[in-house]
């Protein structure tokens, strides 16, 4: 019996990582404690307008893609109208979000791509989400968890990319590999919410310069280099 235990404790741990079970356990405990309803901050209310949405956040704040989107939707609610938009009436739409020639491109080719290959429809699965132009696997990632519920990988963002390494929940020293180790050692039904914690996190507490370790309920369970201050 005492045999069986330990073995089952090793390859629980293994399977995790090599990270201890308790301190995962811990981590997740704690997040949910600060951040029992973090969601995507992104303003949508289709997964097409999420895609779009998430296609305008890279090098962009959530709030400032939040105040171009709305009219931006009012005029092409769907891929079909968007598909044939021009360029120029899509960047003097997006201007403002930075990268406009390149996200007018990417937003125009998705739409174009999905009226063409996926029926107007906004596919569901990873494989098919990252054929559409603008959409690598970070953004397939927030569209399938926060559209369609479904958790085929975990996003790593800046945020969850720093915070996830401060804790020593990864080491890889890019997104994909901090995605794939995070994917060993959560449980595949935290991977949605875990992003948009550490997300949350990233953005209130655990700044990228400054973080705010003395008003963090992580801070015993986080050996980073760079905290503040130490309890
Ligand atoms: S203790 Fe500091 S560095 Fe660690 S997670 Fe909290 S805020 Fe970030």
């Amino acid at each position: 019996m005492k045999k069986n235990t330990k073995a089952s404790t090793v390859k629980k741990s293994a399977q995790r990582g090599g990270l201890a079970p308790d301190r995962i356990d811990a981590i997740l405990k704690a997040l949910d404690e600060a951040y029992p309803a973090a969601r995507c901050a992104l303003t949508h209310s289709s997964p097409w307008e999420l895609l779009v949405a998430t296609i305008l956040s890279a090098q962009c704040t959530d709030a400032r893609v939040n105040m171009v989107t709305p009219e931006l939707f009012r005029r092409f609610p769907t891929p079909a109208p968007m598909a044939k938009a021009t360029l120029p009436e899509l960047e003097a739409l997006i201007r403002t979000t930075g990268f406009f020639h390149n996200k007018a491109k990417s937003i125009q080719g998705a739409a174009r791509k999905i009226v063409a290959e996926f029926g107007g429809q906004v596919p569901q699965t990873l494989a098919e989400l990252t054929t559409i132009p603008g959409a690598a696997r970070k953004t397939a990632n927030v569209v399938l968890g926060v559209s369609f519920g479904k958790a085929e990988g975990v996003v790593v963002d800046t945020h969850v990319f720093r915070i996830a390494r401060r804790l020593g929940l990864a080491k890889g020293d890019t997104p994909q590999k901090v995605e794939q180790e995070l994917m060993r050692i959560l449980p595949q039904s935290r991977w949605i919410d875990f992003s948009h914690q550490l997300i949350h996190h990233g953005r209130q507490i655990c700044d990228a310069r400054k973080p705010k370790c003395d008003r963090c309920n992580l801070e015993q369970l986080c050996h980073s280099k760079d905290k503040t201050w130490q309890s």
